[in-house]
C-alpha cells in the first residue's frame, strides 16, 4: 500500500461529502465555498506521542479525541463545524492502527457533517495535527473578551472528571467500576459542546473552553475581558464520580484539572432567565458558579478547607 492508496482508503473514502467543497482531497489544495456574512473560524491542535498520549493509547480514541479537542475550540467561538485537515506523521504505515484511528476520527466527524478536505502525510515520530474550520455569523461570535462586571459565570456539564480519569490511569486510583468507566470515557472521548456554543451566540457575553482547568481558562477569559471573578466553591458541578472521592480532592480537580472540554461562559443578568429556559429546552446542563467583578484575578469563596495544593497564583 503506497502513500496515496493509504490516503484514499483510510481517509478520502471514509469522509462524508459536503456541497460547499468544490475540491477536497486530491489536488494541491482544497477549494471551499464560504458563506456570505459569516466569519470563518480556524483552529489547529497537535498531539505528540509521549507528550500528549502514550504509545499504547487506543487508536480509535486517539482519532476521536484529536478531532474533539479541536471542535471544542469551535464550540467556544460559537461556530458550526464544516471542514477539517489532517497532518499525520507516523514511523511506518501500520494498517490496523490506521483502521482504528480513522474509525474514531470519522465517528465524530460524521456526527457533525464535517468533511476532511486535505492533509499531509510524513514519516517520523507519531504526531497528529488537525485543523478545523467552522462558521459563525459575524455579529454573534463568542470571544474570551466581552465579560462585563455583574455578569454571571456559568460552566456546562461537570468539572474534574477527566482529571480523575487521568488519576485512575496513572496512580492506580481505586474507584467503583461505574465511576471508572465514566471518568475514562470523559478523558478519552470528550464530547465537544457544539450545540451549546451555537445556542450561546444569542446570550453569552464571553466564552472559553476548559482545556487546561477552570482556574487557568477562566483566568484567560477575565484577563481578555479586563475584569475579575468570584467563584462560589460549593456551587462547582461535581459528577457522581467526583462525589465519591474526598470533597477536597474533588474541588481541587474541578478547579485545576484539564481535559474536560466543557464551556465556561458569562451572561448578563438581563439575559440569564431566557438563556436558562433555552438551555433547558435543549436539555443542556449548566451551572452558575459565580460572577464577574471589577478588578483582576479570581477569588474563591465559601470553602472551608485548606487548598494549599492548588499552587495557583490568582488568590
Ligand atoms: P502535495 O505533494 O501537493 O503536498 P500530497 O501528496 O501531500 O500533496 O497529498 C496529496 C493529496 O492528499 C492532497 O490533496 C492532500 O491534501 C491529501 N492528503 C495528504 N495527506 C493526507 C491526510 N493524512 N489526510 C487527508 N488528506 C491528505
Ligand atoms: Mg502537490
Amino acid at each position: 500500500m503506497d502513500e496515496f492508496d493509504m490516503i484514499d482508503y483510510y481517509f478520502k473514502k471514509k469522509t462524508s461529502t459536503r456541497t460547499d467543497v468544490i475540491m477536497g482531497i486530491g489536488d494541491d489544495g482544497a477549494l471551499l465555498l464560504t458563506p456570505k456574512d459569516q466569519l470563518l473560524v480556524v483552529s489547529v491542535d497537535t498531539l505528540v506521542e509521549g507528550v500528549h498520549f502514550i504509545s499504547t493509547a487506543n487508536a480509535y480514541e486517539l482519532g476521536y479525541k484529536t478531532l474533539a479537542v479541536n471542535l471544542s475550540d469551535l464550540a467556544a467561538m460559537g461556530a458550526e463545524p464544516a471542514w477539517f485537515t489532517l497532518a499525520l506523521t507516523m514511523p511506518s504505515v501500520n494498517q490496523p492502527w490506521l483502521e482504528d484511528f480513522s474509525a474514531g476520527l470519522f465517528e465524530l466527524a460524521n456526527q457533525f457533517n464535517m468533511q476532511l478536505v486535505g492533509g499531509d502525510t510524513t514519516r517520523g515520530a507519531l504526531t497528529i495535527t488537525i485543523q478545523v474550520h467552522g462558521f459563525v455569523p459575524r455579529q454573534q461570535v463568542l470571544r474570551r473578551a466581552g465579560a462585563q462586571v455583574g455578569d454571571k459565570i456559568y460552566v456546562s456539564g461537570f468539572l474534574g472528571d477527566a482529571g480523575l480519569g487521568l488519576k485512575v490511569l496513572t496512580d492506580n486510583y481505586s474507584l467503583s467500576a461505574e465511576s471508572k468507566q465514566y471518568v475514562l470515557q470523559r478523558l478519552n472521548m470528550p464530547t465537544p459542546k457544539i450545540a451549546l456554543g451555537i445556542l450561546l451566540r444569542e446570550f453569552a457575553s464571553s466564552a472559553i473552553d476548559i482545556s487546561d482547568g477552570l482556574l487557568a481558562d477562566l483566568g484567560h477569559l477575565i484577563s481578555s475581558s479586563q475584569v475579575g471573578a468570584e467563584i462560589k466553591v460549593p456551587q462547582l458541578p461535581l459528577s457522581f464520580a467526583l462525589q465519591t472521592i474526598s470533597h477536597r480532592e474533588a474541588v481541587e480537580l474541578a478547579l485545576t484539572a484539564g481535559d474536560d472540554y466543557e464551556i465556561c461562559f458569562t451572561v448578563s443578568p438581563h439575559q440569564e432567565e431566557k438563556m436558562l429556559s433555552r438551555l433547558k429546552q435543549a436539555q443542556i446542563h449548566s451551572t452558575c458558579i459565580g460572577k464577574i467583578t471589577a478588578g483582576a484575578g479570581i477569588k474563591l469563596l465559601d470553602y472551608t478547607f485548606e487548598m494549599h495544593r492548588l499552587g495557583f497564583q490568582h488568590f
